[in-house]
């Protein structure tokens, strides 16, 4: 028995991955591209603190498809993977792990055992990154990969901030900011924003009141949800344009906003209304007696302005130095500053027992003391959302600190000016983007911290004079100390050279500081390749990139400072188009949590469904027009079904059939399927170019799925007879079409599923049509204009439509597929006779008859009538398919040729089976068909319309 040999298993993506790594496909894929035509591409460095989620998985999938893309249209992309290693998320994983409570306890550990655990933290997941990257079809240079903490990364950020601070971007300055009073340091506020730090909490608040001096048993009542502050008071506001009144409860008088009155629960009586302007000045006594530490004048009224709102609180706004507003006007009043929270986030100064209290517990006393004082109008449970950490998750303060800033205000008309020559996709980002810019404040790059890159400042401990060094070098010439090339420039090294004075000649220690992480992650561009250290001839041709990706809340973050610093350094964009995701969140629309258990392990989706599918999935989504998705197991399997496995059926029916002579020309088929499949496939490479070159991933999902569809229940449904067919010519014309289309398929599928264009491509190459290693050295196909044809696809479309209404009527009728029947009658038509043909075969009727009329539309009428004759054609055919049956489960070819032994007693069939005797051999490649009485060995068994029949093939070669 002959048995053929395409039986084997299909590829597995595991298996392709080696493949590609065998063959060094990914290098070759870049080396192969000229180097004077780049497509520059910056992969945004992640943290390797934590196993990769499927934001990640969705980020280096858009980080992939767009390079692959372009690498086929010719042009060499190199692909480098960076490691984001700075800052507060490795800094607190660390702070765990050392079961470290207190900042304080850095210090007396050692910075520089802290900052060396944190080194050797740093990278600790970097080997289940890979896994992933691999398993996902990335191709990314990732084991060569930059650090924010290599020496020259961190030297090219010291060149960045002397160049800036020399041409006056830079300055000192006391701002209030964000601050986490656990790990000691500021945040910005988009830090915040961000990852949405904000909660809503519930806690007390309450209106206190505040006694005039000079008037008797007066109150101004003011309202704060932050009972701590009025340690720290040091005015009061009012809106000098709105009216006040004074009123008498019981035997006191208050004062607040007329619009606020309903507030008043008791009686009340009316004294006086007069505006606020008239409050303006007025002295009161502070709840507590604080120093002031200087000559500075508080406790009095001052004019918000419109800042106090009418329709909250009381109308006077209580001010301490714990708020952007309250600083503003502290500056503004010239006010004193009570810092009376010290960086620990304790109380440093106030009522004495209560000293070195947690902030937060301090609400709860000013508020017994307060009542017993009689000082306390109101209480009330108040829920608003509060900033937490994003780290530790301790409530933030505003605090009044010392930082380094950038000067925004300064750069922004040119960056507004250069962000519109940024593509955004999404569009609308632009927009939103350009928001940003417009409100962002001034950049603090310093950081009360340790395991991040060093500030470069020296001070003179003598006359504070500054000194800011910008390389190795330079600190080399200058420092006291001899120092290496290699120096490192993390804090807990370079803290111990010292400078000498050029004023004064004393010792300059280096300040404190570090930078901010995000400074790192702007210079990127540079950093990565220790410009302009080295690289200075690379860089003239690898600069700006021309795409970079990122989830939307990189907008305001890494994208936003790779354009400040841009800016800053060159006056222009460091990006050209840069692809928006949204968030991937949980099932039910929340948030993907890991203790909730609320989403499938990524690893799993890819053991079941393959990565392929996974990319897909997440490619047709919206998140690739920058909204939020829901993640659904559910709909990864529908898009498994409806593209990886009708794309695999189809690879496997066109693995079975033998076939001499292939090509790949399409020039003589005259077949209407044939032809329309070949323009359908032309017009899919010309859409998908220009949709791809508009990084629309989404809508290239979509014709896809449409296309593969079309392929496999229009297309090769309706040829099968053809791809099975005796005469050769008609065959050899379906598979080298197939062969074709399959061949352009895989090039077009390659960025968006590189697994299975492989699989594609390995077939066709098993059949030495194909001679390149991999698809992925091939390039970008280009479509055709004179094969398509939209004429057959409007009569395509018709044609469908037609056998659709006629199989309704089928349905309809109970009468199956297989029972020919005589015609069928269209009227409000006109097609040619090729399309007829189609209908004919994929409705099953002998004929197709079109009658002109008037009726304005189509109608279809089907002939349901079997006559004897169809009865017996019913039954041949029948037989046909399942003598084919068995031909497939016994694994033969189409050049297999049998006798077939056969035994029934329904005369009906015996009958069809003499009549139709030679299209039954013809059709099931049999030679002779010999019916026989008795049993014989190995007889199968099956029915037709309620008859046994019992059948044994005989292969003869
Ligand atoms: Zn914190
Ligand atoms: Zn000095």
């Amino acid at each position: 028995m002959v048995r053929i040999s395409n039986k084997k298993k299909e590829l597995k993506e595991e298996e392709i991955i080696q493949f590609w790594k065998d063959n060094k496909i990914f290098e070759k894929s870049i080396e192969q591209r000229a180097m004077d035509n780049p497509f520059i591409f910056y992969d945004g460095p992640p943290f390797a603190t934590g196993l990769p989620h499927y934001g990640h998985i969705l980020s280096l999938v858009t980080k992939d498809v767009f390079p692959r893309y372009w690498t086929m249209k010719g042009y060499r992309c190199e692909r480098k993977w960076g490691w984001d290693c700075h800052g507060l998320p490795i800094e607190s994983i660390c702070e765990k792990e050392l079961n470290l409570k207190k900042k304080n306890e850095i210090y007396e550990m050692g910075i520089s055992k802290f900052n060396e655990f944190c080194r050797s933290k740093v990278l600790w997941y970097a080997n289940e990154w890979k896994k992933t990257v691999d398993r996902m079809g990335k191709w990314i240079e990732f084991d060569n990969s930059y650090k924010t903490m290599d020496n020259g990364y961190m030297e090219t950020v010291w060149y960045i901030f002397k160049k800036i601070y020399n041409e006056g971007f830079v300055y000192k300055g006391k701002k209030v900011l964000y601050y986490c009073p656990h790990c000691e340091t500021p945040l910005s506020n988009f830090e915040i924003s961000m990852d949405n730090s904000y909660k809503d909490v519930s806690e007390p608040s309450i209106t206190a009141k505040f006694k005039l001096k000079k008037e008797l048993k007066t109150f101004f009542l003011a309202w704060t949800t932050t009972p701590w502050t009025l340690i720290g008071n040091v005015a009061l506001a009012v809106n000098s344009n709105r009216e006040y009144v004074k009123i008498k409860v019981n035997n006191e008088y208050l004062i607040l906003i007329k619009s606020q009155l309903d507030l008043i629960k008791e009686d009340y009586k009316l004294v006086v209304e007069f505006r606020g302007e008239d409050l303006l000045n007025k002295e009161y006594e502070p709840l507590y007696r604080m120093s002031t530490g200087g000559s500075k004048k508080g406790h009095f009224i001052i004019d918000g302005g419109d800042e106090v709102l009418s329709d909250e609180g009381t109308g006077i706004i209580h001010m301490a130095v714990y708020g952007e507003f309250d600083y503003e006007m502290i500056k503004k009043y010239d006010l004193p500053i009570i810092q009376h929270i010290d960086e620990h986030g304790n109380l440093a100064e106030g009522p004495e027992e209560w000293v070195g209290l947690w902030f937060k517990d301090v609400d709860k006393k000013v508020l017994e003391d307060l009542k017993q004082r009689e000082l306390l109008f109101n209480v009330e449970v108040y829920t608003h959302s509060y900033p937490f950490c994003y780290r530790c998750d301790t409530p933030l303060i505003y605090n009044a600190l010392d930082a380094w800033f950038i000067n925004i205000q300064q750069i922004k008309p040119k960056l507004l000016e250069t962000n519109n020559s940024i593509k955004w996709y999404p569009k609308e980002i632009s927009r939103s983007y350009q928001n940003i810019i417009n409100s962002a404040p001034d950049w603090c790059i310093s950081r009360n911290r340790f395991w991040a890159t060093a500030m470069p400042i020296w001070e003179c401990v003598e006359c504070k004079e500054m000194k800011v060094i910008g390389s190795v070098k330079e600190l080399q010439e200058k420092a006291v100390e001899d120092i290496p090339e290699d120096l490192d420039l993390h804090r807990h090294i370079v803290d111990k050279i010292h400078l000498t004075c050029s004023k004064c000649g004393k010792i300059m220690n280096r300040i404190p500081e570090v930078f901010d992480c995000w400074l790192e992650s702007g210079s990127m561009p540079y950093a990565a390749k220790h410009y302009p250290f080295e690289n200075v001839e690379w860089f003239k041709h690898n600069f700006p990139s021309d795409f970079v990706s990122e989830y939307i809340g990189q907008v305001r973050a890494w994208f936003y400072y790779m354009h400040v610093i841009s800016v800053l350094l060159f006056d222009t964009i460091p990006f050209k188009n840069v692809v928006v995701n949204g968030n991937i969140l949980a099932e039910d629309g929340t948030k993907m949590s890991k203790s909730k258990r609320n989403f499938p392990d990524p690893n799993l989706i890819i053991e079941k469904y393959g990565a392929d599918a996974l990319r897909i999935y997440l490619m047709s989504s919206q998140l690739m027009r920058a909204k939020d998705l829901n993640f659904k197991e559910e709909i990864v399997k529908q898009v498994y079904r409806r593209f990886n496995l009708l794309l695999t059926n189809v690879l496997k029916f066109y693995s079975l059939i033998d076939i001499d002579n292939l090509t790949m020309d399409i020039a003589n088929s005259d077949n209407i399927l044939d032809r329309w499949i070949v323009s359908s496939l032309n017009k899919l490479i010309q859409d998908i170019t220009l949709l791809m070159d508009d990084y629309n991933t989404a809508e290239v999902s979509r014709l896809f799925f449409n296309f593969i569809e079309d392929l496999s229940t229009w297309y090769i449904k309706n040829s099968r007879n053809r791809f099975k067919s005796e005469i050769i010519k008609e065959k050899l014309s379906a598979m080298k079409t197939l062969s074709y289309i399959l061949y352009n398929l895989s090039k077009l599928l390659a960025p968006l599923t590189p697994f299975i264009s492989e699989k594609i491509y390995h077939k066709l190459k098993k059949r030495r049509l194909v001679n390149l290693k991999s698809i992925h050295l091939e390039n970008w196909p280009h479509f055709d204009e004179k094969l398509i044809n939209s004429k057959v696809h409007k009569n395509m479309e018709l044609t469908r439509e037609i056998v659709q209404r006629s199989l309704e009527l089928r349905n309809k009728s109970k009468i199956p597929v297989r029972q020919i029947l005589n015609k069928v009658i269209l009227r409000g038509i006109n097609l040619d006779t090729e399309y007829l043909d189609v209908i004919s075969d994929a409705i099953n009727v002998k004929k197709v008859l079109v009658e002109e009329g008037d009726e304005p539309e189509l109608l279809v009428e089907l002939d349901i009538n079997i006559t004897p004759e169809l009865k017996l054609e019913g039954i041949a055919r029948n037989l046909i398919r399942h003598l084919n049956n068995f031909r497939k489960k016994q694994n033969l070819s189409t050049k297999n040729r049998i006798n077939l032994y056969l035994k029934t007693k329904d005369k009906e069939i015996i009958k069809a089976l003499e009549k139709y005797a030679e299209k039954i051999k013809k059709m099931i490649q049999a030679d002779k068909i010999i019916q026989i009485k008795e049993d014989k060995e190995n007889l199968k068994e099956f029915k037709i319309e309620n008859s046994v029949i019992q059948v044994y093939l005989e292969v003869k070669y």
